[in-house]
């Protein structure tokens, strides 16, 4: 079938364009995207900065609905709503038997690579070049291709917009305090940039019951989302030392640290911030082709914890349908996360208004 979507053809080349789509295979099935969050990790993506190569078709947050089924699916039927989890894992290797499924061995063969589980694609460009399909989802397009493995069932009361964000940041982020950190009741968190990811993680500290939340950023329209979604303080790190700032509102550094932004220098301030015995949390996928300077003194002589958080340690089968029930229970202001919706012709502009800092989330809707 031919159909718009969001085409890389080489680094820095971004067209929207209709492409041909072939029909589902055995385990997959054909979903009509009704909404696709507006990622980071795309914008990195088509810039060549992380390892997904074009061509391709961008996109990984997204919600719609099942439109066609292959023989072998027997997890959703046509007409079912979905959020589409970019993280298809396989349940049998290693990883996925040892409980620990965002590590499955399908993402370096097949997902971070942007090809379907089967280590093929169904996209093509009308003049043959063959596109990938992004982190196995593609959903910055009219139509997307999934396996089964990333179909997540949503009722018809959670609007497929937020649906797409907790495929993505809200796993990440409210993962990484809830599931990789561990923070507890009570506990003092910080979090370094306020991106979706970042927000997602206040929205995550809120969850856990952490207090203070500080929010720290460059950019005073970010804090005031950060504000917005439950960060009881603020930093701009512009203006004042932002270790400093930490230490002094928490009395010694706060308990956890979540780094959203992956650069030396907030990484650094992550570990140096952080309590002695305090965890510093690395999250989000900005920084996987960076190697991180990090402060090793106060890691060995302060007894602190430095943590790597992949999806937020989330388990996408089990995690993903415990995000909506609490979005169902009012406890997850996803609402409030989503500031602007666009067509998927204004996808530069999304682009630009993330770069700028215009936006908490920006949805492409269809
Ligand atoms: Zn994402
Ligand atoms: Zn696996």
């Amino acid at each position: 079938m031919k159909m718009k979507a969001a085409v890389v053809r080489a680094t820095n080349q971004l067209t929207i364009e209709d492409v041909l789509l072939d029909p589902p295979k055995a385990h997959e099935l054909l979903v009509r995207i009704h909404a696709a969050g507006v990622c980071h990790s795309d914008l990195h993506t088509y810039k060549g900065e992380l390892r997904a190569a074009p061509p391709l078709v961008l996109g990984h947050e997204g919600a719609g609905i099942v439109e066609s089924v292959g023989a072998a699916v027997t997890k959703v039927k046509p007409g079912d709503r979905i959020l589409v989890n970019w993280l298809p894992n396989c349940e049998h290797c290693m990883a996925c038997r040892r409980g620990q499924p965002n590590l499955c061995e399908r993402l370096a063969t097949t997902t971070l690579v942007a090809l379907l589980p089967d280590g093929t694609t169904r996209l093509q460009t009308q003049d043959g070049l063959t596109l990938k399909h992004y982190l196995s989802a593609a959903t910055m397009a009219e139509y997307a291709v999934i396996d089964e493995a990333s179909a997540i069932p949503i009722p018809a009361d959670v609007p497929f917009e937020v649906g797409a964000l907790i495929g993505c940041a809200v796993a990440t982020g409210a993962g990484a305090v809830i599931h990789t950190a561990q923070a507890e009741p009570g506990s003092s968190a910080a979090v370094i940039g306020c991106g979706g990811v970042g927000l997602s993680a206040i929205i995550g500290c809120k969850l856990a019951g952490c207090y203070p939340i500080i929010a720290v950023d460059v950019m005073e329209s970010k804090l005031a989302f950060a504000r917005e979604l439950g960060a009881t303080h603020t930093v701009n790190a512009r203006e004042v030392d932002a270790v400093d700032a930490l230490r002094s509102l928490t009395r010694g550094g706060p308990d956890y640290v979540f780094d959203s932004v992956g650069a030396a220098a907030t990484v650094s301030q992550a570990v140096k911030a952080v309590r002695p015995g305090g965890a510093a949390t690395i999250m989000g996928m900005h920084s996987l082709k960076t190697d991180l300077p990090v402060p090793a003194g106060p890691l060995i002589a302060q007894n602190k914890r430095l943590l790597g958080s992949f999806f937020g340690s989330s388990k996408p089968q089990v995690d993903l349908p415990k995000f909506v029930e609490l979005y169902r229970a009012g406890r997850l202001p996803l609402d409030a996360l989503i500031t602007k919706r666009y067509g998927l012709d204004d996808l530069a502009q999304a682009f630009a208004d993330m770069e700028a800092g215009h936006v908490a989330r920006g949805v492409i809707v269809f």
